[in-house]
């Protein structure tokens, strides 16, 4: 096979984008606000910076400027790992017959195992700086507690995570990664924060929720003299850090003269996948180019796709602000799905509107076929991909076939978020035919969305 373009697009390190880029600021109509939950009024900049660090509720409502400047500390740290490769799917195209040209942005390739740690670094950076002692943050299955253990402990930052129960008796692995990184993580709902207490009351025995767990950390963050809360997606100063994804497939692509037809992503906050389509979607807001860019969703946890757009809380325990967006409503508990990192009720406001706007469309996929196109890329790419990633190689997968059929040469470009090596409980499920997919029925989410606060106007 002639292979003109790399196996592997490497940028070189002073190819490395110096600025982070802020899609708001192209956007005419804004993503919605946050809101106040008690006053239902625009969340000011003070009343946020008492959550988040000043620096990171400054970016949060700043929907003009369109470029942020990395600060140096944070590009240094951004070496160890990045540039990132951005792959062309040699394998998967010749395994398939399809025309398509297949590109994926690997992003698995740091100990935490997934983009989070381009976020995580920036915040426990704006933490450090504003002299604070700490942070406090929840995870799900874990991948971003251990991002952020690891951007704690090169700043010497104390870091304690609330973790979903569930995931902390049958993620032991994840858990000492923590752990080992220097980080205090508590099973949660714990005794240890009034609301914890609460729930623990009123649902004993609760093997717990992300919801929950916000609410702890966002608790235990206010409570502390020194401490911040910080969030590993949903949020608009997410998406701007993992914006470094995104440019970094515009600069290798362009190095190559190599124009994205279809880009596609998993979506559960919408971080990586806003963050990997940011230039793109900016380009597209100016009118100077098109893209067909769709965002992938669990079909046990369908937002966009079975969502409705309205204001809702974050998280549980409603101490968090409002945020519009597609959501399942913060009440809806997903089944046990394997890709803990997409079961989020709600999606980054940013990226709800673009979808509403029409700029992206979205797609949900069931878990089996997910795990099929996991073992057939792992197969033949050699990367053991973890499930929430997974999501994006099914619906690539699905679009290099379509080419088959038509016979066009699509440019496919996908996100692949991480790797899978903690994952292999799923993957054993999977292997042993024991997998069951599981689809939320429309009683089911009409329950959960009658829930949703009343916000005026
Ligand atoms: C957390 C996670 C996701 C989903 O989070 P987003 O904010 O939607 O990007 C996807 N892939 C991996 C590997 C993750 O850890």
């Amino acid at each position: 096979m002639k292979q003109e373009i790399p196996y592997k697009i490497y940028l070189e390190e002073k190819e490395m984008p110096r600025q982070w880029y802020n899609v708001r600021a192209d956007m005419k109509k804004k993503p919605a606000p946050l809101l106040n939950p008690e006053t239902q009024k625009p969340i000011t900049l003070d009343e946020l910076s008492g959550v988040f660090c000043r620096e990171l509720a400054r970016q949060e409502l700043d929907d003009v400027t369109p470029y942020f400047d990395i600060p140096e500390e944070i590009r240094n740290f951004y070496k160890m790992y990045r540039p990132s490769p951005l792959v062309r799917a040699y394998c998967l195209e010749e395994k398939l017959g399809t025309p398509a040209h297949i590109y994926y942005k690997f992003e698995g390739n740091n100990t935490s195992g997934s983009h989070k740690l381009n976020s995580a670094i920036a915040q426990a950076f704006y933490a450090k700086k504003q002299g604070l002692k700490g942070v406090t943050t929840e995870t799900g299955a874990g991948q971003w507690g251990k991002a952020l253990s690891m951007a704690c402990a090169y700043l010497d930052l104390d870091c304690q995570v609330y973790m979903v129960k569930c995931s902390y008796e049958q993620k032991p692995f994840r858990r000492e990664v923590m752990r080992t990184y220097g980080a205090k993580v508590t099973p949660s709902p714990s005794m240890e924060t009034e609301v914890g207490r609460r729930i623990n009351a009123e649902f004993p025995g609760t093997s717990g929720s992300l919801g929950c767990a916000i609410s702890e950390a966002v608790e235990a963050a206010v409570s502390q003299e020194g401490y911040r809360y910080v969030l590993g997606s949903v949020l608009a100063q997410v998406l701007l850090h993992q914006s470094v994804i995104g440019l970094e497939t515009k600069a290798a692509l362009d190095k190559y003269s190599v124009k994205a037809d279809t880009i596609i992503g998993c979506a559960g906050g919408g971080s990586n996948l806003g963050g990997l389509i940011s230039p793109f979607v900016g380009q597209m807001l100016r009118g100077e180019a098109s893209y067909d860019i769709i965002a992938v969703e669990p079909a046990s946890c369908p937002s966009l796709t079975r969502g409705v757009y309205a204001y809702d809380f974050c998280d549980t325990g409603k101490v968090c602000p409002l945020a519009k967006m597609y959501t399942l409503g913060s009440g809806f508990i997903p089944s046990a799905s394997h890709a803990g990192g997409l079961r989020y009720h709600g999606m980054s406001s940013t990226v709800s509107e673009l979808y509403d706007q029409g700029l992206l469309t979205a797609r949900s996929v069931e878990q089996t076929e997910v795990f099929k196109a996991a073992q057939m890329f792992a197969k033949v790419e050699g990367i053991l991909p973890a499930p929430e990633s997974s999501h994006a190689i099914k619906v690539a997968i699905d679009e290099a076939m379509k080419c088959r059929e038509t016979g066009e040469e699509k440019n496919i470009v996908f996100g692949l978020t991480g790797t899978g090596y903690f994952d292999m409980v799923a993957y054993q499920r999977f292997n042993d035919g024991e997998m069951q997919d599981y689809i939320p029925t429309d009683e089911e989410l009409k329950k959960a969305v009658s829930q949703l606060p009343k916000v005026e106007g």
